[in-house]
This record gives structure tokens, sequence and C-alpha cells, in this order.
């Protein structure tokens, strides 16, 4: 028995595929959503390797609020700037009258 076959913790990516990176050649390998023993996508693992499906974590939803915060901010940021900018050609507007 080869003992050379290495279990993987794979990210749900879609309702369809799983994805994980090869520890080896660092590639990213992606397979259809299904643990246990697989045949192997890249070539590091000629006897396979098995796939452990992770679940989203808490800490991965907070990432995720995270993110969407930030971009909420950066929204928010680039408005505000309009608006001094808006204030500016207001100001200019007046003062040409
Ligand atoms: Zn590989």
């Amino acid at each position: 028995m080869n003992k050379n076959i290495p279990t993987f913790k794979a990210k749900k990516i879609s309702e369809t595929q799983v994805q994980f990176t090869c520890s080896k050649c660092k590639r990213k390998l992606h397979h259809s959503i299904e643990e246990g023993h697989r045949v192997g996508h890249c070539d590091c693992w000629p006897d396979g390797y098995y796939i452990e499906i992770e679940d989203d974590s808490p800490t991965d939803r907070i990432r995720h609020l995270e993110d969407a915060l930030k971009e909420i901010r950066d929204i928010a940021h680039v408005s505000e700037g309009a608006e001094f900018y808006a204030m500016v050609a207001d100001k200019a507007l007046k003062g040409a009258k």
C-alpha cells in the first residue's frame, strides 16, 4: 500500500465545486463537491488524495462582512469627496455671480 496519500482541506467555491491548493506544486485544484479519495488533478500525487470539505467558518463570515463594510466605506468616501467638489464648485459659482 502506498502511504503517500495526503488529505487536503478544500473550500466550497460554488454550489458544485470545491477548491484547494496543492501543497507541492501550489496549483489550485478544483473538484466536484464530494469528500473522500479522489484521482489527483496534478502530477504530484500519483495515488490521488483525500478531500475534506471545509465549512464556511465563522471567521470567514466575519471576513466577508468586513469586506462588505470596507466596500461600503469606500463608496461613502468617494461620495464624500464628490460632496466636497460639489461645495467647491458651488462656492466658485456663487463668487462668479
Ligand atoms: Zn500538485
